[in-house]
């Protein structure tokens, strides 16, 4: 019995399956009429779930799922008068569906930034299929500030593992080391 709605997209196991050769397509909000339309012209990178209280979720999921996309790939293509940041205090800025709250897009506008060159997406909301399953859960210990009980955590990681998301308190390892690479870059010990 499942203590935790992780994601609707994986809480009944992963039926996400890659396609050799996706190159990408169109997200879509959830406004029943004049939907928010963004065409990705990528395949998304890096998908994950994420358990922060930032990034949008569907109704009762305590993940997002997340992806990244080189962020000159991303064109919103139809009804991007409804696009709204969510809040431009943050570094990451969402762009949101006025009307169904859906996240469209987000990017960082430091230059500087590491993720600068990225835009994040959410996978779910593509109307084409072919992009590859979430293969780590970040943030998960953040759930707890999303509601998920701390009891019931130890269930949430076995589970996550379980379904082959292998679960981090941050970034995976990968992504840290792109992230600590940048900044060892900025101050010189490393090569750039
Ligand atoms: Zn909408
Ligand atoms: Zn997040």
């Amino acid at each position: 019995m499942a203590k935790v709605a992780i994601h609707p997209a994986v809480d009944n196991g992963v039926h996400i399956h890659a396609h050799a050769g996706f190159k990408g397509g169109t997200l879509l909000c959830k406004c029943k009429t004049d939907p928010v339309e963004v065409t990705v012209d990528s395949d998304y990178l890096f998908n994950h779930l994420c358990g922060c209280t930032q990034c949008w979720k569907p109704e009762g999921a305590a993940f997002s799922m997340l992806a990244a996309v080189p962020r000159e790939k991303v064109k919103v293509t139809k009804n991007g008068q409804k696009l709204k940041i969510v809040d431009e205090t943050k570094l990451l800025h969402r762009y949101a569906c006025k009307d169904c709250g859906v996240h469209m897009y987000g990017v960082i506008e430091k230059a500087d930034h590491v993720f600068h060159p990225f835009a994040f997406i959410h996978p779910e909301r593509s109307r084409d299929e072919g992009y590859a399953a979430p293969t780590f859960a970040a943030f998960v210990s953040s759930a707890i500030e999303g509601g998920v009980p701390p009891t019931d955590m130890a269930w949430l990681r076995a589970r996550l593992k379980e379904l082959g998301i292998e679960p981090y308190d941050c970034y995976s390892p990968e992504l840290m080391d792109i992230v600590a690479s940048h900044a060892a870059k900025a101050k010189g010990t490393l090569a750039a």
